[in-house]
């Protein structure tokens, strides 16, 4: 299952969830419990993340497939 990112609107917290391809755009609720998490757009959570300096996601990635999903970076490594 693909590692999608989400942010938070309430708390402006970034996390990530595990999610079936059909699921990706729905809600998702935050370590804190806020319920409305939006999926943030891959390429644009791959800057955020190297800006950040979190070495975790890899180059425009999901970076938790390891190649195996369809419609991220890592497929095309
Ligand atoms: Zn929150």
């Amino acid at each position: 299952m693909p590692l999608y990112e989400y942010l938070c609107e309430e708390c402006d917290t970034r996390f990530e969830r595990l999610r079936p391809l059909n699921a990706i755009d729905d809600p998702a609720s935050c370590p804190d419990g806020h319920p409305a998490g939006q999926r943030i757009i891959s390429i644009f959570s791959a800057v955020s993340k190297d800006s950040s300096g979190e070495p975790k996601v890899t180059t425009g990635g999901c970076g938790g497939c390891g190649g195996g999903c369809t419609g991220c970076a890592c497929s095309s490594n």
